[in-house]
């Protein structure tokens, strides 16, 4: 198991990871295509926000259920609240002091979140990971 600190970019938001880290994701929806960020799972019992909460702005969109956090003085994205795992936060991995994505097995694993899009055709739930 490892602890990870992590931070926004002007350190108004700091935040602590526990646990272990296996598997990283990007995702094609429409707003991690233009975030771009690397991320990991993280259960809610192993993310701990240290300082500046009150300096997060949320954002939120189509159905509403996943909740996007950035920093409001620098803008970053530290973490979300999943929406395909509620109890879960999406973490920004390039917001973690010393965390080397190298280290983890796969390269990393392409969520598929087009489709999960409600818009259109799109499914409501999320069905499981793409398979290329
Ligand atoms: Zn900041």
């Amino acid at each position: 198991m490892g602890i990870w600190s992590g931070s926004c970019h002007c350190g108004a938001v700091r935040f602590r990871v526990e646990g272990d880290i296996e598997e990283l994701t990007r995702c094609d929806c429409s707003l991690c295509r233009r975030r771009g960020a690397l991320m990991a799972k993280v259960h809610e019992s192993g993310l701990v926000i240290e300082a500046g909460e009150d300096n997060l702005a949320l954002y939120q969109w189509n159905t509403g259920v996943a909740r996007h956090y950035f920093c409001r003085t620098c803008g970053i994205y530290p973490f979300h609240r999943k929406r395909s795992a509620p109890d879960s936060y999406g973490v920004n991995v390039g917001c973690l002091e010393d965390f080397d994505p190298s280290q983890v097995e796969a390269p990393y694993r392409q969520a598929d979140g087009v489709s999960m899009t409600v818009k259109g055709q799109g499914r409501p739930e999320w069905t499981g990971p793409r398979e290329d």
